[in-house]
């Protein structure tokens, strides 16, 4: 999930303690915060509840559950709150009161005192847009009381894997209003001694596919939205293993491979879509379950001193994730492409492809066309084709990475408030 930094809000506060050293006499060493919190809401029943806290910006955060008496805990950012806690802080379904402070110079907590056991179902931070301020967001679940102290555990991930992907994104450059950009890589198939397929004129796939995804990249770049990588940038040979490897190296948001291939049939053309086969991506899950690639894995997820159990749920999480966010990003490709260019029959696909077969990096391979086909490789080398197929993919890829803000792991988000 893309968020914005929020190293801005530490370092004002730094930086006004500095300010603040010269006068020790200062009653009040108090930092202005910089984020301001200016409303909440809750929504929903004695079986789930949202708690919706409005903010002038997105922040990190952390959630946690504490028992005796069940509570929930939500750490933030110093926060200025700019409204009356009085008329606030009454519950509603499983949450029966919430209150709010400076619970030291270095952040704010958000206490909600439950109704009774519940767990965060989910738990996430909009950036502002469209007018909107940012929000928090706490999704809460009905559970029993055996059950609270595991799904705490599990709630724990969930903020242990919501902190990596930010200090993921911290690490990219920062666009117009601060919003962090999504890293894409395109990964131009075959190069060097493998051609790739070969139509009737003799122009290669490795050719098309690297002009293409050249061509790709530029479009990408020039949106403002992305940041782009490619696996090649020349006519060299790219063993399948480096292409991957490259990606995961970078923690791409996205690996998107580019394909021309040939068929037997000469008949079929178009373009489609494929993500990792079930059973492919099953086989992948298992191999994580133990050996090198699961510590390389967690090793990415950059959680120090996860137990077992623990490590366990978070390999599914990424696992989960990443399947979804592949297969989400593929339907999203073909609506896209379907709109200006010509498709096969059942676009979306998938195969066990090897270079999809990145645990933790989101993939989709897209075939442009079939160079076996007469009109396909006729399209392929149309200048005018091209730019509609590689318009077609950024429309897309701005969809997708727009909407990913307001979802989480899960299939469907319920619209926020
Ligand atoms: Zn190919």
């Amino acid at each position: 999930m893309i968020r914005k930094a929020v190293r801005r809000t530490g370092l004002a506060f730094l930086l006004t303690l500095a300010a603040f050293a010269g006068h020790p006499g200062s009653a009040e060493l108090s930092a202005e915060p910089v984020v301001t919190a200016s409303g909440a809401r809750i929504a929903g029943d004695q079986a789930r509840t949202r708690f919706v806290f409005d903010l002038s910006e997105a922040v990190e955060m952390t959630v946690f559950s504490l028992a005796d008496p069940y509570r929930i805990v939500i750490d933030l950012p110093p926060l200025r709150f700019s409204f009356d806690q009085g008329t606030n802080s009454l519950g509603r379904g499983l949450i029966a009161r919430w209150r709010y402070g400076q619970f030291s110079s270095e952040g704010s907590r958000l206490i909600l005192d439950l109704a009774g056991p519940a767990s965060v179902d989910r738990s996430f931070v909009l950036p502002a847009q469209n007018g909107q301020p940012a929000r928090l967001v706490v999704d809460l679940l009905k559970t029993t009381p055996d059950a609270f102290r595991a799904v705490a555990a599990a709630a724990s991930v969930r903020a242990a894997s919501q902190a990596q992907r930010i200090r993921k994104t911290d690490r990219l450059p920062v666009g117009a209003g601060r919003r962090v950009r999504p890293l894409i890589v395109l990964d131009p198939g075959h190069g060097g001694v493998d051609t790739g397929a070969v139509g009737r004129k003799r122009i290669p796939e490795k050719t098309i596919v690297l002009d293409f995804s050249s061509m790709l990249k530029h479009k990408l770049e020039e949106t403002g939205e992305f940041e782009v990588k490619m696996t090649r940038t020349e006519d060299v040979f790219v063993r399948l293993k480096d292409r991957v490897d490259f990606a995961r190296r970078l923690e791409a948001d996205l690996m998107i491979s580019i394909h021309a291939d040939s068929v037997r049939q000469r008949s079929v053309k178009g373009a489609s879509v494929y993500t990792l086969s079930d059973r492919a991506s099953d086989a992948i899950s298992a191999e994580l379950a133990e050996g090198e690639t699961r510590s390389e894995v967690l090793a990415g997820l950059h959680i120090a001193d996860a137990t077992e159990e623990v490590s366990d749920i978070l390999l599914d999480l990424t696992r989960r994730e990443t399947t979804n966010f592949s297969i989400h990003a593929k339907r999203q490709v073909v609506t896209s492409m379907g709109k200006s260019i010509p498709l096969v029959n059942n676009p979306m696909r998938s195969a066990a492809f090897r270079v999809l077969r990145a645990p933790d990096v989101p993939s989709i391979l897209v075939e442009l066309g079939f160079l076996s086909n007469r009109d396909d490789e006729k399209r392929l080398l149309t200048a005018e084709w091209r730019e509609r197929a590689a318009d077609a993919i950024v429309h897309s890829l701005q969809t997708f990475f727009a909407a990913r803000l307001a979802k989480s792991s899960e299939q469907s988000e319920p619209k926020v408030e």
